[in-house]
């Protein structure tokens, strides 16, 4: 059997060490932290149905559902609290099946431990500093604490700062910031909660004067949001760790009292302890080289979208399934690592670009709109400009696992 290191026990490294699985590869996940939900940031992630659609291929979508809720709807409203309309996110499978939410560090324990339930072997605590192709075709990888290992794949599912992005290449572009910074939290309040106009399964979408709010209602009565906020300067490991919760929360009420909505009100009853304080927030260049005969990188180290997509997670498990379908159908891993790439540039450089239609705005817009602009996520601004229907492409995608598409070598009789 042949054997594949996962390096990233994220989102896309657990969902493309099942798909190898299935594709009858030995895959082990190494993964850089103690625990694979240990430096996440972010407070909750949207998978949507193409996402759904493709964890369902390789019998994972329950981890998602389990774990999560449905949210279908969108609902935006102005600054002045009036709601601008109401638009689906998505669409729906043919089993019922909406865009879901999860917290995040649920959905990468749940993944994880979903893997590990089907007998896909970890090791934590194993950064990976460095691969090399080996003589006999296959790949060796080397780890900070000074131990290697050997496989005929290795898989860069390491992330927006991807180690194995610049191994492939030294010359690669890194993660581009956005000036904008993200915040989150999660809060019960039964009597702000009984103040909020959003139904179950929609999520509040606010335009505020100067951030950008969303939240929801999730079944059991907690509120949950997130905020974009305008940050000139990209903070430091060391600003991160220093700038306390009530600092960040002080900060961004100020910046919410300036619209009439709920925004300010959830914020400042968000307690401590549920309280994401902020992080920068990147996205990537284009990244000319994903893979050799030996590697190759999947989910965001490839292609990371503005987090405001919400794509990133589908983006990662569309990756990764299609990629055990390439090993599986092909007759060598180098071909199978070039037609991975055939098949999935064009999709996601469509997404990444939807991403970047915001810097174009700046040229002419005054500086107030174009901090709207900025922090408010792209998909929105067009599923409110043009209707959700011109975003079927992104979401009606779908990977079969039962499609051998796939060109055989034609054997030449002599
Ligand atoms: C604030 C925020 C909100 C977002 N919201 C959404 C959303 O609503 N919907 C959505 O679809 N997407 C969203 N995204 C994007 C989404 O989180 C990412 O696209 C997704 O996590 C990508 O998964 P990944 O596995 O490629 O990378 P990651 O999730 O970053 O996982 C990478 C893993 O690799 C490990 N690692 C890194 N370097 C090494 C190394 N050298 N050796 C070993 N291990 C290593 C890391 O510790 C980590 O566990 C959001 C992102 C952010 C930041």
């Amino acid at each position: 059997m042949k054997k594949a290191l996962v390096i990233g026990g994220g989102i896309a490294g657990p969902v493309t060490a099942m798909a190898l699985q299935k594709a009858g590869w030995e895959p082990v996940v190494y993964e850089a932290y103690r625990d694979a939900a240990a430096e996440q940031i972010g407070a909750y992630l949207t998978v949507a149905v193409n996402g759904l659609a493709a964890l369902a291929e390789i019998d994972a979508h329950h981890v998602v559902m389990n774990t999560g809720h449905a949210t279908d709807t969108l609902s935006f409203y102005t600054s002045g609290d009036k709601l601008i309309t109401d638009l689906p996110i998505g669409g729906t499978l043919p089993d019922g099946t909406v865009t879901h939410s999860v917290k995040r560090r649920d959905l990468y324990r749940a993944l994880n431990a979903e893997a590990v339930r089907r007998g896909i072997r970890y090791e934590f605590g194993k950064r990976l500093v460095d691969a090399q192709e080996t003589a006999d075709g296959g790949v060796v990888a080397m780890f900070a604490d000074g131990t290697r290992a050997e496989a005929d794949l290795l898989v860069g599912a390491d992330g927006i700062h991807s180690r194995t992005r610049e191994i492939l290449d030294p010359n690669a572009p890194k993660a581009h910031y956005l000036g904008i910074y993200g915040l989150g939290g999660f809060v019960t309040d039964p009597g702000l909660r009984a103040e909020l106009g959003v139904r179950p399964g929609a999520y509040g979408m606010i335009f505020g004067k100067k951030a950008f709010f969303g939240y929801l209602v999730a079944p059991d009565g907690e509120i949950w949001w997130f905020a974009n906020m305008p940050g000139a300067q990209e903070l430091s490991k060391q600003t991160l760790a220093e700038t306390t919760p009530a600092q960040w929360r002080e900060r961004l009420v100020r910046l919410l009292e300036a619209d009439r909505g709920p925004a300010a009100r959830i914020v400042a009853a968000t307690p401590d302890a549920t309280f994401v304080p902020g992080f920068n927030q990147y996205d990537m260049p284009s990244v000319s080289t994903w893979h050799n005969d030996t590697m190759v990188i999947v989910g965001d180290a490839a292609h990371a979208v503005a987090s405001s997509s919400g794509q990133g997670v589908s983006m990662a498990v569309e990756d990764a399934v299609t990629l055990a379908l390439c090993l599986r159908d092909l007759p060598d891993t180098a071909s199978a690592l070039a037609e991975f790439e055939r098949r999935r540039r064009d999709r996601v450089e469509r997404v990444v670009a939807h991403g970047a239609e915001t810097s174009g705005d700046k040229a002419q817009h005054g500086l107030a709109r174009v901090l709207v602009r900025l922090l408010t996520p792209f998909f929105l601004k067009r599923a409110a400009k043009q209707g959700i229907g011109s975003l079927n492409w992104m979401f009606d995608h779908r990977i079969s696992w039962s499609d051998n598409t796939t060109p055989q070598p034609v054997t030449v009789e002599k």
